[in-house]
């Protein structure tokens, strides 16, 4: 699996500001630190962090290709409490899928893991955020996470002394809800030359969270559950739909993102 990670804002773009931290900072430095520990189970990308994400999308200059990804997590604090002298009670952590999301498993299990901190957990929620909706739109599940309110001095007094756990929490819950194996090879490069090369003719499983692809009315729907697990699939045909590269399956007669197979 391939997994891409942004830091909200930066490129100029500091973010919120508080005299406890600037977002930008913070937010590289939650992605460089989950992508430590997930790398040891997954290809972990960083969209470039000197550029900005939200800028990039809106001109349609997207650094990346969002298609090839299996899941995109966009990193953020929050902030607009101005409780700088701290008032014994946390604002907390909060993180946020696209309306057309068909499951926060792994996002309920993100929060959860930042509350086990002492930060109060304030929930999945649904906004259409651009860059996540971009991925979407790419057949690519996706979440803004805010880790903690920056301005809350209560917040910042657990994430600041906590940091590296919080994140390396954070991957692990989603490596946790992917089912994600540690792989014996190293990390980047390595790990996705061990993934097999899915193209006509290859023998596939479908992951969890899959949806159907191709160009009829079923697109966008969950694959059921009975044709996912270790249920093994044969591809027919690799096509382009919609801007998703997606595998015709033999035995289903459907299409599924590629990014969604994996070759056994
Ligand atoms: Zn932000």
């Amino acid at each position: 699996m391939k997994i891409l990670l942004i830091s909200g804002h930066g490129a100029g773009d500091s973010g919120a500001v508080s005299q406890f931290g600037r977002e930008a900072d913070e937010t590289i430095y939650m992605v460089k630190e989950i992508q430590k520990t997930l790398s040891q189970y997954a290809q972990v990308d960083l969209y470039p962090t000197d550029r900005n994400a939200y800028s990039d999308a809106k001109a349609g200059k997207l650094a990346v290709n969002f298609g090839n990804y299996g899941y995109v997590l966009e990193v953020h604090f929050n902030a607009c409490v101005n409780d700088t002298k701290g008032d014994g009670k946390t604002t907390g952590t909060e993180i946020f899928v696209t309306k057309a999301e068909k499951t926060v498993g792994v996002e309920t299990k993100i929060v959860q893991a930042i509350a086990a901190f002492g930060l109060k957990n304030r929930g999945v929620k649904r906004t259409n955020f651009t860059v996540i909706a971009r991925a979407k739109a790419a057949g690519v599940s996706s979440a803004l996470l805010e880790t903690c309110f920056i301005d809350d001095k209560d917040d910042m007094q657990i994430y600041s002394s906590k940091k590296a756990q919080i994140a390396a929490a954070v991957a692990n819950a989603i490596a946790a809800q992917f089912g994600l194996k540690k792989s014996n090879t190293a990390a980047g490069s390595g790990a996705q030359a061990a993934e097999k090369e899915i193209r006509a003719g290859s023998t596939v499983t479908i992951k969890d969270g899959a949806v159907y692809g191709g160009l009829s009315s079923t697109r966008g729907k969950a694959v059921p559950k009975a044709q996912r697990g270790g249920k093994k699939h044969t591809v027919d045909k690799i096509q382009t739909n919609k801007g998703v590269v997606e595998a015709r399956l033999t035995e289903i007669k459907s299409w599924v993102a590629v990014t969604s197979l994996t070759a056994v």
